[in-house]
């Protein structure tokens, strides 16, 4: 008994140890603005201190990979007009465009033999989180790409799970996106779509992403250009807001739960938090039946 207390005590403080090294962001703005260096084109997101030093958030407009560059060693690059077409900024432009529509807007579907896997960690009140779902993807042979849309009070609820979920992509076990999903995810039981989620009546929807990316870069982790609008519900003024911010959004063609059928090219939508575990038992059945390969939104998607 004394030995279990001391093990727990033990994986405690060093769990508040992990916590108590966040990373100190300040000075976070918007920026955007293409440029080249080392013979690749870039384009700028963000600008921020961490820890009093100044950094870039950039996306390599070919790759679409996100990272974190040391502001001073892009002193003296060649800044690239605006009109110049990117891998990025066409697809930036095609997932942004009109119609607009109330649910399910953005990239739902990818013309290819694999399926996307993407799961919403929205805030829960549940303990823990579907971690065998994970686990048991960290064993497949090959790395397996998957994007989580991560909720900023997610995170705060669930710090050890998060935490559980880094390691992960640390030691390799899984290859993950880290994708947006807001930080408060607003949303009212009763409240018909037009007035809930992220068009809910004082949403400030731009502080609702930055707050969830600067939380990820706290933690060492770099926000990946992709995002998902809680519940799937928008309208013309958030998407012009993610396109603002440079985000593309992420929607679905298989809600696996809701009833729709997997095939090949689909973006599949899950629920990690433990609020919709049908969804993983349908997945688990159709990766053990279904023979189908999983590949990464940021390497298949096509302008
Ligand atoms: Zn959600």
């Amino acid at each position: 008994m004394k030995l279990i207390f001391f093990i727990n005590f033990f994986i405690l403080s060093l769990f508040a140890q992990e916590i108590k090294n966040l990373k100190h962001i300040t000075e976070y703005q918007i920026l955007n603005q293409t440029i080249n260096y080392k013979d690749t084109y870039y384009t700028i997101l963000r600008s921020f201190k961490m820890e009093n030093k100044s950094f870039y958030l950039i996306v390599d407009d070919n790759s679409l990979e996100t990272s974190i560059m040391n502001k001073e060693k892009l002193f003296d690059v060649f800044k690239i007009n605006s009109s110049y077409k990117s891998r990025y900024s066409k697809l930036l432009k095609r997932y942004t465009k009109p119609p607009y529509s109330l649910q399910n807007y953005g990239l739902k579907h990818i013309s290819s033999k694999n399926i996307y896997l993407t799961i919403d960690m929205c805030p829960s009140s549940k303990i823990g989180y579907e971690d065998k779902f994970f686990k048991d993807l960290s064993v497949y042979e090959k790395t397996v790409p998957i994007t989580i849309f991560i909720s900023g009070k997610w995170i705060e609820k669930h710090k050890e799970s998060f935490l559980e979920l880094i390691d992960m992509q640390k030691n390799g076990l899984l290859d993950i996106t880290w994708g947006n999903h807001t930080y408060n995810h607003p949303f009212k039981a009763k409240e018909k779509l037009e007035n809930n989620f992220l068009l809910t009546p004082n949403t400030n929807v731009e502080d609702e992403i930055l707050r969830t990316e600067q939380l990820l870069l706290s933690y060492g982790i770099t926000p990946s250009i992709l995002f998902r609008f809680p519940g799937l519900i928008s309208d013309e003024k958030s998407v012009k807001i993610i396109k603002k911010l440079g985000l593309i959004p992420v929607a679905s063609d298989s809600w696996i739960a809701k009833g729709e059928k997997l095939k090949q090219g689909s973006i599949v939508l899950l629920h990690g938090n433990k609020n919709e575990h049908r969804g993983i038992d349908l997945i688990n059945l159709s990766l053990k039946t279904l023979n189908f390969s999983i590949g990464s939104i940021q390497k298949d998607i096509q302008p």
